[in-house]
């Protein structure tokens, strides 16, 4: 395996396999440039998963808060508030709660959902 490094060098290294590990670290790339308050890389957010500029929410690994657990279940969860959150801020008249799918008898997708 020959890893180049940033400066150009390359060094070689003797390996049976390789093993990617991404991920680690996050890069937030241009999103630094848009004015959110970011700290240590993690995008601040408060409990409606809004960050500090107006109409942009963000969830996941990636947003800080006090008690932030990062796990795949608590991304979800903060996806589902940020997306219906984004959605009333759309449209104020939108209830913030879409609803269960299994409230409609006519089943799964049917009912009222943003
Ligand atoms: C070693 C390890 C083990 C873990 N084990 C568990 C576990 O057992 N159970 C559990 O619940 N959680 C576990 N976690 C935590 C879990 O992986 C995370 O909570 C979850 O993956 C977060 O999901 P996410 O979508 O917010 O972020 P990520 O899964 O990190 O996804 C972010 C994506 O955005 C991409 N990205 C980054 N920067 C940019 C950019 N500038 N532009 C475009 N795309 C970009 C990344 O490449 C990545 O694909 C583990 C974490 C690690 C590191």
């Amino acid at each position: 395996v020959h890893v180049r490094h940033k400066d150009g060098q390359v060094t070689p290294y003797p390996a049976d396999s390789v093993i990617a590990a991404l991920g680690f670290t996050a890069d937030i790339g241009p999103l630094e440039t848009w004015g959110i308050e970011i700290v240590d890389r993690k995008i601040m957010v408060d409990t409606a998963m809004r960050t500090s500029v107006a109409g942009v929410y963000s969830a996941g690994d990636i947003t800080e808060y006090a008690g932030k657990v990062r796990l795949i279940s608590v991304g979800f969860g903060e996806a589902a508030t940020a997306v219906n959150n984004a959605a009333t801020y759309l449209d104020p008249d939108q209830p913030l709660f879409p609803g269960h799918s299994s409230d409609d008898p006519a089943g799964i997708g049917a009912a009222t959902s943003h």
